[in-house]
């Protein structure tokens, strides 16, 4: 069995190995936000080599009073500005936001277990 990652107050268990083959599901598909801090948002533009407000025109929208990465629409599929579909990828890996890093242990998917494992291969119910 490869090395599964568990997380105390979650109910399943996450293989990163399913990673290679899943096409990046969860950068992918339907529409929704990734929201980046400050702190993040500096960390991007600065591996991007870009001028922060250079980064933000070119890879961020206003979300209410928070920033999102934008979205590019590839057959009907909402991929992040940063997914690469040719390295099956995340093009920022390094300096991914925290909504990113701590996927796919949300507090949201809690009590959604069946809709994290419709969207994510690596799901698996301890
Ligand atoms: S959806 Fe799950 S298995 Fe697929 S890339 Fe994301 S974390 Fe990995
Ligand atoms: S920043 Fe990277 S890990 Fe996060 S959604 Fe975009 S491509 Fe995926």
């Amino acid at each position: 069995m490869p090395d599964l990652m568990r997380q105390e107050g979650f109910s399943y268990a996450f293989n990163p190995a399913k990673c290679e083959s899943c096409e990046g599901r969860c950068c992918t598909g339907e529409s929704g936000y990734i929201y980046v801090s400050q702190d993040e948002i500096s960390a991007l533009a600065t591996l991007l080599k870009l001028e922060t407000d250079d980064f933000i025109e070119q890879y961020l929208y206003k979300k209410g009073y928070k920033y999102s990465l934008k979205e590019v629409v590839h057959e009907g599929s909402y991929d992040c500005v940063f997914y690469n579909r040719s390295s099956n990828g995340c093009g920022v890996y390094e300096a991914r936001p925290t909504q990113c890093r701590t996927f796919p242990f949300w507090d949201y998917f809690k009590q959604r277990v069946d809709e994290l494992k419709d969207e994510c291969p690596g799901i698996i119910n301890d």
